[in-house]
């Protein structure tokens, strides 16, 4: 008999008291494993989620946290062979592996960059700027994002047992979230593989991930307010879970991305001999073929012109006879197994309706011939198109999970728009356009229905990632029968798991929730100045305020002259006379940022190791010949990096003229070494 698969919960593996129910190679019909979930206790696991994996994560920082998922990404990578041979008792080819592996450890590192370079080195996120709430500025607002104390359940599809596993993962360990998966049972040896691995690295805190293989049983049961389900699969099952009590009135976060009819556009615009017809039928293939058309974003409904409809359905003939269907351990077949005999039960049947109101123009859905392969044993499925008569209803409602595709035809734009909206809602859409009139027609068009656009021509085909690639710093999921939900989209993700708050404080209090110095809060001047302090000896609130400088006639022709700035305001008396906003010569911007830098800088050799740069400049008051101008500094935020011996320190400038009006406002930005003198 083939393995039992197990669960990781609560710190062990635990393997059920039970025979378990047998999964079937999806090209051979063989027993590939076994699974069942009964005996597991799924309120220790959720338990140990909270008290052991949550706590874990938090402590960590989101850098440490990026870090920790860079590890893994890299250890998956390394061993990614194994999960190879085994994804090919999926169905899977070697093409349709590297989306559900390759594209799952991808998106690990994707988010491991994100979150070192977009969260700073702390476990709380600063969200917009500081709002003053009263006249004296002594009452202000901060949104923040802090991490719950919660558990991420994951509910996977059968299509992507890696990906599916490792997108929701990423942002949910990054956000310090404990994640529980529930992969489908269909696949779960694959992820069980994986969490096995993952688990063996020691890579990631314990309790930060659990594994559930065979019935979800009690956990929506188990779950309250701070928890999350993200959940991929049939709308059949997400109408379950919304129902469920603990969603309905629990409080329960649900994020469901279900049936998808997704559409590509052939634009009006696109004649035969155009390369945007061969693009947009090569993608059509492609998104029926790749994984067998078991993708939540393949395109199920090809929108054409009636004009060209029939060179369309040639070409796509012609394209789609050259697949190759059979057992994927063969090289030479291009396109897999379903993934169970179940599936393609339900493939058939969803051509069946689909018959209802179209025609099929390729393919039988017999599912023949083979390269290779057991037809009877195996879940093959041959390619196969309809084409809609018009009017059609079906292939806006019926989602064939598998190599299906059904063309429509339209007449003028509005009516491509109007039949992609009848998908009530779908993950993505394509457009094949090469003019600028119908791109912006369309995307205004089909944005409302669609969490993501793809616009393609001859521009951006060789780079384009293609119609049915979610990628992990673009959101995906979509409105509507596509569920609702929002995944990936880079740190959006990460803080759609967090909570926002806003805190009222004064200016001080705000600064040591936020460890970001606020204008209004105390500030500190002392002796030495600041840049001879190494970043372990600089404090939030350190400040210099400098002496004044009159900024004279000569100054501003010198730096005209010198930088061939001549703008007319700062050389012509006249003219600068006129101008409405002036009334005379003013400085140049830049000079007075210039001379402030002259005017706080301490120019020996110290910490102050460079300056990368300057955020949210801002000139407030124009300054005219003969002002004086100072600058105060204040040291605002300190992040030590953890790979270097320095750090950045982001500074507040304000610059102020003789009648204290600020003149400019900005952020000095600077890297400073963590000591100093340098150690060693
Ligand atoms: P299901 O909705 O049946 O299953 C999805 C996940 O939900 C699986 O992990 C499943 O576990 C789990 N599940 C099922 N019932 C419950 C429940 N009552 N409580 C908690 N979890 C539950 O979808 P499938 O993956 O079987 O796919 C079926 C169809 O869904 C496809 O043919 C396709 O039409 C559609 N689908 C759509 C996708 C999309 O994004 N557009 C993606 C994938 C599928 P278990 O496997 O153990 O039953």
């Amino acid at each position: 008999m083939s393995t039992l698969l197990e669960s990781y919960a609560a710190g062990r593996w635990f393997r059920a008291a039970a025979e378990g129910d047998p999964l079937l190679d999806a090209a051979t019909g063989e027993e590939v494993a076994r699974i069942s979930s009964r005996g597991l206790d799924i309120g220790a696991m959720v338990a140990h989620a909270r008290t052991v994996g949550g706590p874990a994560l938090r402590a960590l920082t989101f850098h440490q946290r990026a870090a920790a998922l860079k590890a893994l990404a890299k250890h998956l990578m390394a061993g990614k062979d194994e999960f190879y041979a085994l994804s090919v008792r999926t169905g899977a080819t070697t093409r349709d592996t590297a989306v559900d592996v390759d594209g799952g450890i991808g998106t690990l590192f994707s988010f491991a960059g994100k979150g070192t370079r977009e969260l700073p080195n702390d476990t709380i996120v600063i969200d917009g700027a500081v709002e003053r709430l009263g006249k004296a500025g002594t009452f202000v607002g901060q949104h923040v994002f802090t991490s719950r104390p919660g558990v991420a359940v994951q509910i996977n599809a059968f299509n992507f047992p890696v990906w599916g596993m490792l997108e929701k993962l990423a942002p949910a360990f990054l956000a310090g979230l404990p994640t529980i998966v529930k992969p489908a049972s269909q696949t779960a040896y694959l992820t069980e593989l994986v969490v096995r691995r993952i688990i063996e690295s020691g890579l990631l805190p314990e309790g930060s991930l659990q594994l559930i293989t065979g019935s979800a049983g009690s956990l929506l049961d188990e779950l309250t307010e701070q928890d999350s389900v993200a959940f991929t699969g049939s709308a059949h099952t997400a109408g379950i879970l919304r129902r469920h009590p603990n969603v309905l009135d629990g409080g329960v976060r649900l994020g469901v991305e279900a049936d998808s009819l997704n559409c590509s556009i052939l634009g009006p615009d696109v004649r035969a001999d155009d390369p945007e017809f061969d693009l947009f039928v090569k993608g059509v293939v492609t998104e029926m073929t790749v994984k067998a058309g078991q993708k939540c974003t393949a395109i199920r409904r090809v929108i054409v012109p009636s004009t060209i409809a029939d060179q369309v359905v040639g070409a796509l003939a012609d394209r789609l006879s050259k697949i190759t269907v059979g057992d994927p351990r063969n090289p030479d077949v291009r396109m897999g197994a379903l993934a169970s005999l179940g599936q393609r039960d339900e493939v058939r049947k969803a051509v069946e309706a689909l018959r209802a109101g179209s025609e099929i123009v390729v393919g039988d859905p017999a599912g023949q011939p083979l390269l290779d392969g057991d037809a009877e044993r195996g879940a093959f499925f041959t390619p196969l198109l309809l084409r809609a008569t018009p009017g059609a209803t079906e292939p806006h409602n019926v989602e064939p999970f598998g190599p299906v595709s059904t063309v429509l035809t339209y007449d003028g734009l509005d009516e491509a728009v109007a039949l992609a909206a009848r998908g009530k809602g779908s993950l993505v859409a394509s457009v094949a356009t090469h003019d600028p009139a119908v791109a912006r027609t369309v995307v205004l068009g089909l944005a409302p229905w669609h969490g993501r656009v793809l616009l393609l021509d001859r521009d951006d085909a060789k780079e384009s990632t293609g119609h049915g690639s979610p990628l992990p710093m673009l959101v995906h999921g979509g409105p509507g029968r596509a569920g609702g939900g929002e995944e990936l989209g880079g740190v959006r993700a990460v803080l759609g798991h967090m909570q926002r708050t806003a805190i009222q404080a004064s200016p001080d209090l705000l600064t040591a929730v936020t460890g970001r110095w606020t204008t209004g809060a105390s500030q500190r001047t002392e002796d030495v100045h600041p840049f001879r302090k190494s970043l372990a000896e600089l404090r939030i609130g350190d400040t210099i305020r400098s002496g004044g400088r009159t900024v004279g006639l000569a100054d501003i022709e010198h730096f005209a002259e010198f930088t061939g700035d001549t703008f007319y305001a700062h050389t012509d008396a006249e003219a600068a006379a006129r101008n409405p906003l002036f009334g005379g010569i003013v400085a140049h911007g830049y000079l007075v940022v210039s001379l402030a830098a002259g005017l706080f800088v301490e120019p020996s050799p110290g910490p102050v190791l460079a300056n990368y740069g300057v955020d949210n400049l801002r000139f407030l008051t124009p300054v005219k010949v003969d002002d004086t101008i100072a600058v105060t500094l204040t040291v605002k935020e300190i992040k030590p990096r953890d790979s270097a011996d320095y750090g950045e320190v982001r500074w507040d400038a304000v610059v102020t003229n003789q009648e204290d009006q600020p003149v400019a406002t900005y952020d000095v930005l600077t890297l400073v070494a963590k000591t100093w003198p340098a150690e060693g």
